[in-house]
């Protein structure tokens, strides 16, 4: 993973209000700052609800922290009768650098499937946001063994519709449901056959260039503890980080996995 700078991303999910937000953003900015932390060794980047997401920007931009933000979600289309829904366009407005999209709560709990997971990771492109894409099995095909069959083919369909250029921007991040707010983590070996594998695939739907460049995170109860063997496998280029994200501590501690 040398040559691919390693993004540490925060899931905040659906905690913290837009108050919260201003908290925390700036105990992970100042913790940061006391670290002496180099954006251009890790990149760093934090997943607020929606309404956070002005706070946010105010604050990053105000006082021109090295932080990356993004949505956790984002509407197929651009604008219209879709109540209820948020455009990449604003999203871009907002100055949103990346969004999640097929994060495994949103596959379970609404119901998205590949193809709605496909339209959107095209409509963040379209809008010039990066999209982060989740794919990863649950414990039953695990169990079975199809686990890497499975993964590859929500790769394949997310991506379905995008160019080469495109994927070439994308981020993926390989989330075992099992292990995503579970505490059970999976071995920092399972995360490198799975990111090998998606690498190999990426790199068969594009480039060998492409795929070297392709950004490839492991997500699933990331702890500091976990961090650092799992970041250090060659093809695992950083996290995505859920419940511990929530502290500013643990989540600066994982951005120093290599401290
Ligand atoms: C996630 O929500 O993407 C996630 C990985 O959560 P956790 O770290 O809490 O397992």
């Amino acid at each position: 993973a040398q040559q691919r700078v390693p993004l540490i991303a925060g899931n905040w999910k659906m905690n913290k209000d837009h108050l919260e937000a201003v908290t925390l953003v700036q105990q992970v900015a100042w913790q940061l700052g006391d670290a002496d932390h180099d954006p251009e060794r890790v990149e760093v980047a934090v997943f607020p609800p929606f309404t956070d997401l002005r706070s946010v920007q105010t604050l990053v931009s105000g006082d021109r922290l090295d932080l990356a933000y993004g949505a956790q979600d984002l509407s197929p289309e651009s604008s219209g009768a879709f109540t209820g829904d948020v455009s990449g366009q604003f999203l871009a407005r907002l100055g949103c650098r990346y969004v999640i999209v097929g994060h495994s709560e949103r596959r379970t709990i609404h119901g998205e499937d590949d193809a709605l997971v496909a339209r959107k990771v095209a409509a963040a492109v379209e809008h010039g946001v990066i999209p982060v894409l989740c794919v990863g099995e649950g414990l039953d095909v695990r169990q079975a063994g199809r686990h890497v069959e499975h993964t590859l083919a929500q790769l394949d369909a997310a991506l379905a519709d995008l160019t080469v250029e495109h994927i070439s921007q994308i981020v993926v991040a390989y989330e075992p449901v099992w292990a995503i707010g579970t505490g059970e983590v999976a071995s920092a070996a399972d995360a490198q056959q799975m990111c090998a594998a998606l690498r190999q695939r990426i790199e068969e739907l594009t480039n060998a260039e492409t795929a070297d460049t392709v950004r490839l995170l492991y997500g699933g109860s990331v702890k500091s503890s976990s961090a650092p063997e799992l970041l250090a496998q060659q093809d695992v280029d950083g996290a995505l980080v859920g419940g511990a994200s929530l502290d500013a501590d643990e989540f600066v501690r994982i951005v120093q996995f290599d401290t």
